[in-house]
């Protein structure tokens, strides 16, 4: 089963897409995780990446659309992925869209987890100290969130209409989003 999760920066999306690679033996789709192992081999594309997501912007959809064909095609990896951070904009939900129709796969669900600025300004203020990331101070953050509903709102608006579309609290405790999400998923 392939599903999305969708929601602002600091949402726990991440969190939530390993709890269900675990329970349904899935893989993590996670862009950012893909941009930053880019970062690490610093090539010339690494070193415009970093720019991009230190200021707090989008990096390209050219760059990250790239990235995500070798795990579409992937035939080990097909219907068992769990998109975290992608499509984060309307050229990247047709792109995805493109690429799962070529080959022969669905999305069955798409999660929104839903939180407000100010929870998402405390939880990332703790994850920065966890996880002592460059993008993760507050300007930056605020700079994402920002970015996040100009650019993503309007894919979030796209997907709200499937009927596999779920919202869920974010703002609830961790493992009450993970209760709610299995609920919905039957599992
Ligand atoms: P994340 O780990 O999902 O919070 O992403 C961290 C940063 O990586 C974002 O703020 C963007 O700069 C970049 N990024 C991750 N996924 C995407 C995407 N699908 N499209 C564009 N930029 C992305």
């Amino acid at each position: 089963m392939n599903i999305i999760i969708f929601g602002p920066p600091g949402a726990g999306k991440g969190t939530q897409a390993k709890f269900l690679v675990d329970k349904l033996n899935c893989f993590q789709v996670s862009t950012g995780d893909m941009l930053r192992e880019e970062i690490k081999k610093d090539t010339e594309i690494g070193k415009k990446i970093i720019k991009n997501m230190n200021d707090g912007k989008f990096v390209e959809d050219e760059i990250v659309n790239k990235l995500l064909e070798n795990v579409i095609f992937d035939v080990d990896k097909s219907n068992k992925l769990i998109f975290d951070g992608y499509p984060r904009t309307i050229n990247q939900a047709k792109n995805l869209k493109i690429l799962l129709e070529k080959s022969n796969q669905k999305i069955e669900y798409i999660f929104f987890l839903n939180v407000n600025k100010d929870s998402i300004l405390k939880r990332i203020e703790k994850r920065k100290i966890l996880e002592k990331r460059s993008d993760d101070d507050a300007d930056t953050i605020l700079k994402r969130y920002d970015t996040y509903m100009e650019i993503t709102k309007p894919v979030l608006d796209y997907y709200s209409k499937n009927n596999n579309f779920h919202e869920v609290d974010g703002s609830m405790e961790i493992k009450d989003i993970s209760q709610k999400i299995e609920e919905i998923l039957g599992v």
